[in-house]
């Protein structure tokens, strides 16, 4: 385990003059950049070859490191060069789709802008659910078992990603078959079906509000909402009905792209208390809270009922349709301000008022 004080031991060490943002070269890493370079700030990216034309076209980076995967963030060389150029690790989900949880907190000798004790409540769907249920948040039903299916479920798979290999289910007996149809076309395995997490399926739009929480302000500020494009379940409403019996669909949800949504202006108050309410309760569970990127997952129903059905405490890719800016950072910052760039933000007044230790990890 890497305790804090191994974190302040190499801050101590960094020349604040020379603070490098970095990150691995994907999901949501441009929106980082060129937050950073807005700011300031130094670059740093970690990138496999074949991702490397992005940032030959937009020249948002300082240092390219070219690796053959992903977990060579793991190897010490790699590390101690990224200490050397001063560099705050922006974790993004592929830092938990390509490393563990315990990698993550046990061999990443870097400092991350987070908080690393969190990581183990967000990992596991039960400690999830538990921490978003006792901040008060509505939350879809869940089953223990297939047999105690009486309503529509989605049925997830653990740390699944981007929704591949879901499907839903209105019985044991169409979970069964189902299960057994997912196995044969290899989009499960056994031991998905052993381990799934069996969920109400909540009917109604989704909604993805991400908020900053800042430990410098004190506050939670609500800074962009998307919805997600979803292959190939978007795409099901095109096919009759009649043809879609026929050809005996089972949609997926891997996600392709992102919305930008404004949400309707009543909700946003439920939205806000929302955000508050996962961040003061997490500094309970994980002293001191959420510290950076957060989002929520929802579903709104017809009756207007905003159900949670996941939360990322990190950035998302949904943040990248305010690149440049959104009507939600827009009202609070005016011009050009979004998620890559508050987050620069951030760690630019933390040295300013020697605080960097207190939002790194
Ligand atoms: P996830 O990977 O958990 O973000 O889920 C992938 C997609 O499945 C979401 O974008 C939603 O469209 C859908 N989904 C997940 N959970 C639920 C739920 N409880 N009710 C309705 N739709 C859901």
């Amino acid at each position: 385990m890497i305790e804090t004080q191994d974190i302040q031991k190499i801050i101590d060490k960094y020349d604040y003059t020379k603070l490098s943002v970095g990150t691995l070269g994907s999901h949501s890493s441009l929106n980082i950049f060129k937050g950073a370079k807005e700011e300031g700030l130094r670059t740093v990216c970690i990138c496999r070859e074949k991702d490397a034309i992005m940032y030959q076209k937009y020249p948002v980076v300082d240092e390219l490191i070219i690796v053959k995967d992903f977990t060579e963030l793991l190897s010490e060389p790699l590390q101690e060069r990224l200490r050397k150029l001063n560099v705050i690790l922006i974790p993004h989900g592929s830092f938990t789709a390509y490393l563990s949880t315990e990698q993550l907190i046990e061999s990443l000798k870097v400092p991350m802008m987070g908080n690393r004790k969190l990581l183990q409540w967000e990992a596991n769907r039960k400690s999830q659910e538990e921490w978003l249920r006792q901040a008060g948040l509505r939350l879809p039903a869940t089953f223990k078992s297939p047999e105690n299916i009486d309503r529509l479920v989605i049925a997830k798979m653990q740390g699944a990603k981007g929704g591949r290999g879901y499907f839903l289910a209105n019985s044991s007996k169409g979970f069964y078959k189902r299960a057994d149809e997912m196995l044969k076309r290899g989009l499960i395995t056994k031991q998905d079906i052993e381990t799934v997490h069996l969920q109400e399926y909540v009917l109604g739009v989704n909604v993805y509000p991400s908020y900053f929480s800042s430990l410098l302000n004190n506050d939670v500020e609500l800074l962009a909402m998307d919805r997600r494009y979803e292959t190939a379940v978007d795409s099901i409403g095109k096919i009759p009905a009649s043809e879609q019996l026929e050809i005996d669909i089972t949609p997926t949800y891997s996600v392709v792209g992102n919305f930008p949504i404004v949400l309707r202006e009543s909700l946003l108050p439920d939205i806000m208390r929302m955000g508050e309410a996962v961040h003061k309760k997490a500094a309970e569970l994980a002293y001191p809270g959420i510290i950076g990127p957060f989002c929520l997952e929802t579903v709104i129903t017809d009756d207007l009922k905003i159900y949670t059905f996941e939360i990322s405490a990190r950035i998302v890719a949904g943040t990248n349709v305010g690149i440049g800016t959104s009507p939600y950072a827009y009202l609070r910052y005016g011009e050009n301000m979004y998620m890559g760039r508050r987050i620069a933000l951030e760690l630019k007044n933390a040295v300013k008022q020697k605080q960097l230790q207190d939002i790194i990890a």
